[in-house]
């Protein structure tokens, strides 16, 4: 089977053993550095580990907002007890507002995601925590809003500039005590990547996108599935994101995975986000049209981001059809959160099996997790 290897930007010819192998392709699992677990009922690592197969992935990392969130060390043990016997690599982000420090095995990095904070709190965690990278949630909260200026929906708006400001103002107060490395989470609009361009000239700053970002714009709003935070942007600004990564400057693609089992059709009391994490490959291929990269940004690039310099073989690996189309039915995820953006959208590139520690542990829509 072909395979494509992101080290070296170069197509092999491996023997993979697969069930069948006609017109598939394979690469290195991929790893999501934004997957949210919601538990309580929500999602759990069961849900998850099958969601996230499915989609092609053999790591994720989780981010801080479970409830309780991630802060305290008997939380953490809490999350690594549920995650014992799962054959997904699962790691862990510790919250940047908490007690934990990351110990680089499996909490790799602080996260703000999903934690609401305003400029007093980031700066006192910025004076206390140790400086290590920091997955960043961007986003000024004391302006409120749900929505950016110009949705067509009735509810509190967010000036569009408001990310790019808190990007600046969390690097810069960052850099100030003593931080290096930044990773922007979600980046949705064309002042954010031209303000993470000014910040390199100071710091490391990675960013990554979503594939919901990459696809819709704020006049895309059907339901309040489309209620994402960040919310969807302007066309001007998804182009901005698409030429952006055609020129590199976001590193990752990241699903930022969000389950909710059903949303309220009110766009007030509706939670943020949806449930991507068995879309994302499909999704980032269709709009970007370019498979080498699309393999890239969800392998190589987040490992690179976080540190980790496992080596890719070929006992690790997803395998896709890049030629199938399909129309995506959120009631069929495995997933808890069937609050999906794509659903009933038709997208091109499909995960068909995942090979992970030299097992086939899917393929074609059959599981084999245990032995
Ligand atoms: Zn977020």
């Amino acid at each position: 089977m072909r395979f494509y290897d992101p080290k070296n930007s170069k197509w092999l010819e491996i023997d993979v053993k697969a069930p069948y192998e006609k017109g598939l392709i394979a690469c290195p699992n991929f790893f999501d550095m934004h997957t949210h677990v919601r538990l309580n009922g929500q999602e759990d690592y069961d849900t998850l580990q099958k969601a996230a197969i499915a989609g092609g992935f053999g790591s994720v990392l989780i981010q801080p907002n479970t409830r309780p969130p991630i802060a305290t060390q008997e939380v953490l043990d809490k999350h690594f007890q549920l995650a014992i016997g799962k054959v997904v690599n699962y790691h862990w982000t510790c919250s940047f507002f908490g007690q934990l420090e990351p110990d680089g095995k499996r909490t790799l990095c602080y996260s703000n995601d999903g934690i609401e904070y305003d400029t007093k709190q980031i700066l006192e965690a910025f004076r206390r925590k140790k400086p290590r990278l920091i997955l960043d949630h961007s986003q000024f909260y004391e302006v409120g809003g749900i929505f950016y200026e110009g949705t067509q929906i009735d509810v509190q708006k967010r000036p569009v500039c408001s990310e790019a400001m808190s990007i600046f103002r969390n690097v810069t107060l960052g850099f100030e005590y003593g931080f290096k490395k930044f990773h922007i989470q979600h980046v949705t609009t064309k002042l954010s990547i031209e303000t993470i361009q000014t910040l390199r000239r100071y710091a490391t700053v990675t960013c990554e996108v979503t594939p919901h970002h990459l696809f819709f714009t704020m006049n895309d709003i059907k339901n309040t599935n489309f209620k994402i935070n960040p919310p969807l942007a302007r066309e001007e600004d998804r182009n901005a994101l698409l030429t952006a990564v055609e020129q590199d400057l976001i590193d990752v693609f990241a699903t930022d995975h969000a389950p909710h089992d059903e949303k309220t059709a009110d766009f007030q009391n509706a939670p943020y986000g949806t449930s991507g994490i068995e879309t994302a490959f499909s999704a980032f291929y269709t709009i970007t049209g370019n498979l080498e990269k699309t393999i890239e940004k969800m392998t190589l690039s987040p490992r690179k981001v976080l540190g980790l310099n496992d080596d890719f073989d070929f006992e690790n690996i997803t395998v896709i059809d890049p030629k199938v189309e399909y129309v995506v039915d959120a009631k069929k995820f495995y997933s808890k959160g069937k609050n999906c953006v794509f659903d009933g959208i038709r997208l091109k590139g499909r995960v068909v099996g995942v090979k992970l520690k030299g097992r086939w542990v899917y393929w074609d829509g059959e599981f084999h997790l245990n032995g």
